[in-house]
């Protein structure tokens, strides 16, 4: 291995190889599980390599931390045992009486860690329509230290203009966080067009095998890594080797997952918009989005999901949601396997059913993950159920 191969300009190849390196004693091709709790010391407070203890950090999380970090052009990364304990980590380094602003369109767990956790500590939080740049700008307030962005957003799939929304968030001399989990580090690079972190749950499309529950945050900013290492070991949710492991073995085939998940998307969004049980597909990859222009200028492919609402609303839902053979009923998303899951009753839940709809979101709406079976298999299974 040498560094050029670590550096490649090109996005496949550092996937497979970033952060790995056959191992120089042995001659090892992949990142051996380190299933150590602590580490030999050659004198006292004299640890080889900086590593002590694996709350800490372990060789194996290393090896994934710098994978991710290359895979989204970042200086450093650290991973957690899942998305929201990143998220959790993130939070943890505000004061009470700091203000974020996100978009109202979320994930229902960052929105509960939001407003059921963290508003109980002191940090305050406005939810905006952040299609609307002039919204986010509108919401800023002295005590404003961050703008948490999820772009595109759970489950609506709108997205935010990363360009603008940095750069008057930059003017005002406040932190962008995105959320890059939807697009992965393959479609979209906030970092390159000036987020200060990005957070992913791995347990989604980066490992991409539905099996293991992780999370990252990435940056350029060394101070900030400081920052968010300190609460790793000081409150834990370290990724655990094996778990890192299983992340790193899918980051590998992250490419050709996301090309067949978007070509596979693309195909349903555009079979369900000319169904006439359908009223309304959610999919920027779409012509009729009315965000394509945006996703065209910001994302490289519009990404593996698709939301629908059905002409019968909630029953026409809940009853197609239970009618697909292939698309699994369930939650999370990002996997090999096609799955589809009813938000407002399920990933959505947590969030108030007067906020749901205030942000757009229809009760009966329906989200589908679409894997990487056989298109046609795909489709002959949505049109069975529906
Ligand atoms: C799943 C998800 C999270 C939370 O990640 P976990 O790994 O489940 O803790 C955060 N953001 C988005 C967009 C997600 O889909």
């Amino acid at each position: 291995m040498t560094q050029n191969e670590q550096d490649s300009d090109n996005f496949e190849t550092r996937a497979i190889h970033a952060g790995q390196e056959p191992d120089p004693e042995n001659g090892a091709v992949m990142t051996p599980v380190y299933l150590t709790s602590t580490f030999k010391q050659d004198a006292p407070a004299v640890p080889r390599q900086g590593y002590e203890y694996s709350r800490t950090s372990n060789p194996t999380r290393t090896a994934l931390e710098e994978n991710v970090a290359s895979l989204e052009g970042g200086a450093w990364g650290l991973c957690f045992a899942s998305g929201l304990s990143a998220t959790n980590a993130l939070l943890a380094s505000f004061e009470p009486g700091d203000h974020i602003i996100a978009g109202n369109d979320l994930y229902g767990g960052t929105h509960r860690i939001f407003r059921q956790v963290y508003e109980r500590y002191g940090i305050e939080f406005s939810f905006v329509d952040a299609r609307d740049t002039e919204k986010i700008a509108e919401a800023i307030r002295p005590e404003t230290k961050c703008v948490y962005l999820e772009t595109p957003s759970n489950p609506l799939l709108r997205l935010t203009d990363l360009s603008a929304t940095i750069a008057l968030a930059k003017d005002a001399g406040k932190m962008v966080v995105v959320d890059n989990t939807f697009a992965t580090p393959y479609l979209q690079n906030p970092l390159a067009l000036g987020a200060d972190v990005v957070l992913h749950s791995m347990t989604k499309y980066l490992a991409g095998h539905s099996d293991v529950i992780a999370g990252c945050l990435i940056g350029n900013d060394p101070a900030l890594r400081d920052r968010y290492a300190f609460f790793l070991n000081s409150c834990g949710g370290g990724l655990d080797p094996f778990s890192s492991f299983l992340v790193m073995r899918g980051t590998k085939t992250l490419a050709v997952r996301m090309d067949r998940h978007c070509e596979n998307a693309r195909a349903i969004a555009a079979y369900l918009e000319s169904h006439d049980a359908v009223a309304r597909v959610h999919y920027p990859g779409l012509e009729s989005h009315p965000q394509h222009e945006l996703c065209q200028k910001q994302m490289r492919q519009a990404g593996g999901m698709v939301s629908v609402e059905l002409v019968g609303g909630l029953e026409a839902g809940e009853s197609f949601s239970t009618k697909t053979r292939l698309f699994t009923l369930a939650e999370s998303l990002g996997g090999v396997e096609s799955l589809i899951e009813v938000p407002p009753t399920m990933t959505h839940a947590s969030i108030p059913a007067e906020d749901r709809r205030a942000a757009g979101m229809a009760d009966g709406l329906v989200r589908l993950s679409v894997g990487i079976e056989h298109v046609d298999d795909l489709i002959e299974d949505i049109n069975q159920a529906l």
